[in-house]
């Protein structure tokens, strides 16, 4: 089996995974339980991995909070903003390409009194600047801009974004879920208040992530949406996951940002198009995009070729959250893409073990597909 859908999920490396397994069984110990050694010896895991993490992001340890992946730091981030900010202003700028976690979690707050503003993007999946600048209102208590895109490997202008938010006094936060570990993210450099992050899109384990929130300049700050134990500063009480958090840190410590993915890519596309020419469109293509991301709209429809390579190839459409919706990405529809291109649009997203034989294999397969269709 070809896996080329590293944006979904990836595995657990094998020192992530050696690296956890002790936290299972001998090493058992909550991190909560200060009484004792087995308690102390997991805590002390615990705040390592919050040091490998913080050190990854220029972040400080304090700034980081343990979740159970993405979906639930981009809830506590973005409702823990509102529920604290709403009397000081309710609006909320956000963008229409996020993640359904983000989309989702603003369409909830619309229904609490909250007014959203949903960016557009250009044929590239950019937003633009002046447009930011424009939505942003003394109204506005938060501004939501993912770093990358999950479907289009698209990224953003994180520092210009974060200046113009802060320039008009508001609070940005990123959903950096497919950037991290395949391009640097710097909160310090870019600006960042709030991100979330999570362990398996970076070859850690899955039902852990964290939220980074700023505590300087500005300081932020969010109410929380689990109460409970006070852990994690107050704002994630519940016993702390000690196997998948080591597992997250150890991810973080051992990132690699030259698997060549980079040179893969570019391979492929190249030598798309020299074979099909026209008659493909990578969606994207002219702005910064992740290293191992790619969406190509073929001549024929993404679920056929998928029922045709079931056996042998592992792919998507788009983002996994919404593929069993079977619906026209709404990324690709906000890029202006229509809907039988959409149809026909498949993401590869690559991982550290891709070759280039693979790559080979999958032309083969679409090219079998052009030829008989
Ligand atoms: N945000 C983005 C951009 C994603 O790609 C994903 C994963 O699909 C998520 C958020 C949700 O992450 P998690 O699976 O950790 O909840």
């Amino acid at each position: 089996m070809i896996y080329l859908d590293y944006n979904s999920t990836t595995p657990v490396a094998e020192e992530v995974l050696q690296y956890m397994l002790p936290y299972f069984s001998n090493k058992f110990g909550n991190a909560a339980s200060s009484t004792h050694l087995p308690g102390l010896e997991a805590k002390q895991a615990v705040e390592d991995a919050r040091i490998s993490i913080a050190k990854q992001i220029q972040a400080e340890t304090q700034e980081i909070i343990f979740t159970s992946g993405s979906t639930e730091a981009i809830n506590l981030g973005i409702k823990g903003v509102y529920n604290l900010y709403y009397n000081k202003g309710n609006h909320i700028v956000t963008v229409a390409t996020e993640h359904k976690a983000v989309l989702d979690t603003c369409k909830f707050l619309e229904k609490k009194g909250a007014k959203v503003t949903y960016l557009e993007v250009d044929h590239n999946g950019l937003i633009s600047l002046e447009e930011l600048e424009e939505a942003i209102t003394d109204k506005t208590i938060l501004v939501s801009v993912m770093f990358a895109n999950n479907e289009t490997g698209v990224i953003q202008d994180i520092k210009s974004i974060a200046d113009i938010v802060h320039k008009k006094q508001s609070i940005l936060f990123c959903d950096a879920t497919q950037a991290i570990g395949k391009v640097k993210v710097d909160v310090q450099a870019s600006g960042i208040d709030i991100l979330c992050m999570s362990g398996h899109k970076i070859y850690g384990p899955k039902g852990v992530g964290a939220l980074y929130v700023r505590r300087k300049n500005p300081r932020v700050t969010l109410e929380p949406l689990i109460h409970g134990g006070g852990h994690e500063r107050g704002l994630r009480s519940g016993t702390l996951n000690v196997p998948g958090i080591v597992g997250l840190g150890r991810a973080f410590e051992i990132f690699d940002f030259n698997t060549g993915t980079e040179q893969l890519i570019h391979y492929f596309e190249e030598t798309l198009l020299q074979l099909l020419g026209s008659s493909i469109q990578i969606h994207g293509k002219a702005a910064e995009r992740l290293p191992n991301t790619t969406n190509i709209s073929f001549p024929f429809k993404a679920v056929d070729f998928i029922r045709h390579t079931k056996s042998k190839l592992a792919i998507a459409t788009g983002s996994a959250c919404t593929s069993a919706e079977n619906l026209p990405s709404h990324v690709l529809t906000a890029m202006g893409i229509d809907k039988s291109q959409s149809e026909k649009a498949i993401r590869f997203s690559l991982g550290r073990d891709t070759s280039k034989e693979e790559l080979n294999t999958v032309i083969e397969l679409i090219m079998g597909l052009c030829d008989n269709p």
